[in-house]
């Protein structure tokens, strides 16, 4: 069986494009695929995160994944942390890989104009850790984001130069992944763009009702068509987005009419379409308060995915060790 791989930073909370654009393929993934499922904490240290927060985003996103239906009887669920044999890839690759086709990558650029001040090795060698999550498990698919394409270039460039340096085939060429139909775009509320962490404009898995009727009545709208079947402008067009992805077809249909002869109320709308955002979130909710609050169950779970992770990922290092040379007294 194919193994797919995918891993998550531990900070903040998911948001309805990580779930409705990732975490519910994956879901489906599961029965058809080897799947490991990893919170990524140790790249969520090149922004310094305070130890108290630490352990708590981890904890956080486990909860969100689990309730969201990710299932550790299918898939290994696992701590990036708990997996040293990662750390141990991760400095192997480092010695292959070039501070010249590193500086280059996009996010690399990206993130030194962000943050001048904080210009980490880690942030340099950011695409190499993610190599090396890869790589340790020999993943053949990743399912990832347009802005992750040039990561997993890299993934392949040094899979590639490890196999031939060393003369193996230790490593397969990680391909991108899109599991089932098109990847959707899931928009912001601001107008314009996806919705994202950093945007500052995400409804939470974890937002309460009263918090995501107000985020979505505060949508940024226009004043309303003026002509029969007229082009819906980007802030409008999102709301009927993100409406096809919550609600009936029914519903939609109803709303399309409405704008399309002009007689479209943006308030009902919206009413509408937070009720709908509710129907799947509040649940997921529910069981986050659920699985956060029964720390034996998550103690259980990240232990059943170190062993399968680590099971995997000591086999590779096995192999990558004596191709390097490594050899025990
Ligand atoms: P991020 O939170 O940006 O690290 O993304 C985690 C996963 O969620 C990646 O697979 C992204 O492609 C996906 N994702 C994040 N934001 C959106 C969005 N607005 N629409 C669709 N997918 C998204």
């Amino acid at each position: 069986m194919e193994i797919v791989l995918s891993g998550i930073r531990s900070t903040g909370h998911l948001h309805l494009g990580n779930y409705f654009g990732a975490l519910r393929n994956y879901i489906k993934m599961q029965d058809e695929y080897n799947c490991y499922f990893f919170i990524a904490d140790l790249h969520s240290l090149t922004t310094h995160p305070h130890p108290d927060d630490f352990h708590s985003g981890v904890k956080t996103i486990l909860a969100e994944y689990l309730a969201s239906g990710l299932d550790p009887e299918k898939s290994a669920i696992f701590i990036q942390s708990d997996v040293p044999e990662i750390v141990e890839l991760y400095v192997l690759l480092n010695m292959i890989a070039y501070k010249g086709e590193l500086e280059r990558t996009a996010s690399f650029k990206e993130k030194v104009r962000k943050n001048p001040d904080n210009v980490n090795a880690g942030l340099l060698t950011y695409p190499v850790l993610m190599a090396a999550d890869i790589l340790v498990h020999r993943a053949h698919k990743v399912p990832v984001g347009k802005d992750q394409e040039q990561h997993l270039e890299i993934a392949r460039l040094l899979a590639r130069r490890f196999n031939n340096l060393y003369g193996v085939e230790v490593f397969p060429e990680p391909q991108a992944f899109n599991f089932g139909s098109d990847l959707i775009k899931v928009p912001g509320l601001d107008g314009s763009g996806k919705m994202g962490k950093s945007e500052g404009n995400g409804i939470y898995l974890y937002d309460d009702e009263k918090t995501i009727h107000k985020k979505v009545m505060k949508a940024v709208t226009d004043a309303g068509p003026t002509a029969p079947d007229s082009k819906m402008p980007e802030p409008v067009e999102n709301l009927f987005t993100l409406l096809k992805i919550v609600s009936d077809k029914e519903t939609v249909d109803h709303f399309t009419k409405a704008y399309n002869s002009c007689t479209i109320r943006y308030g009902d709308l919206k009413k509408q379409l937070a009720a709908d955002i509710c129907k799947h979130t509040l649940p997921i909710r529910e069981r986050i308060d659920d699985i956060s609050n029964d720390s034996d169950y998550l103690a259980k779970v990240v232990r059943k995915g170190r062993e399968k992770a680590r099971a995997s990922a000591s086999a590779t290092l096995a192999e990558v060790k004596r191709a390097v040379g490594f050899r025990s007294f």
